[in-house]
């Protein structure tokens, strides 16, 4: 779609911190992250939410989501819990209308109001943070 964001992300005009990416789905950092390391994860077919997603594609997409996760595991974030969330319409909290999964690494204690994470965050050294989480990605089986 054009004028959308994350399709601009997907085909590479609009800038990124690209985490993983493949045929079907590409992740990225959140530009605004709840906790260090928040990642989206799109699928390339631009979809506005839930109910025009092709549920294969979605799968893809959790897919994805789950190896990141282990990947805010094993790899420097040293995660001790992961948040997966798709905020579907308005009401949900959605911004972006083009599907997407929020991948958010937690660590014990740290105090994080999940929701209020989403109306009260900052950006932090996204590179650094995306180089480490490529690493830890690339290392997953
Ligand atoms: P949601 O509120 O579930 O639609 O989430 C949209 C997310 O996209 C928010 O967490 C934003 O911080 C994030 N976001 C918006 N624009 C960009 C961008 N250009 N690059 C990365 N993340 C973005
Ligand atoms: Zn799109």
């Amino acid at each position: 779609m054009s004028d959308c964001i994350f399709c601009a992300i997907v085909e590479g005009t609009g800038p990124a911190h690209i985490v993983y990416s493949d045929d079907d789905v590409v992740a990225f950092l959140d530009i605004s992250p709840v906790t260090s390391g928040h990642t989206l994860v799109v699928p390339r077919r631009h979809s506005s939410g839930l109910a025009d997603l092709d549920p294969a594609i979605g799968g893809k997409v959790f897919a994805v989501g789950q190896r990141i996760a282990a990947a805010m595991r094993s790899g420097a974030i040293g995660a001790d819990g992961v948040n997966l969330a798709m905020n579907d319409g308005r009401a949900a909290f959605q911004s972006v209308f083009h599907s997407h999964l929020h991948v958010v690494p937690r660590h014990t204690g740290d105090k994080v109001s999940f929701v209020k994470g989403f109306l009260t965050r900052r950006a932090r050294d996204l590179e650094t943070v995306a180089a480490s989480l490529r690493e830890a990605v690339e290392s997953q089986p």
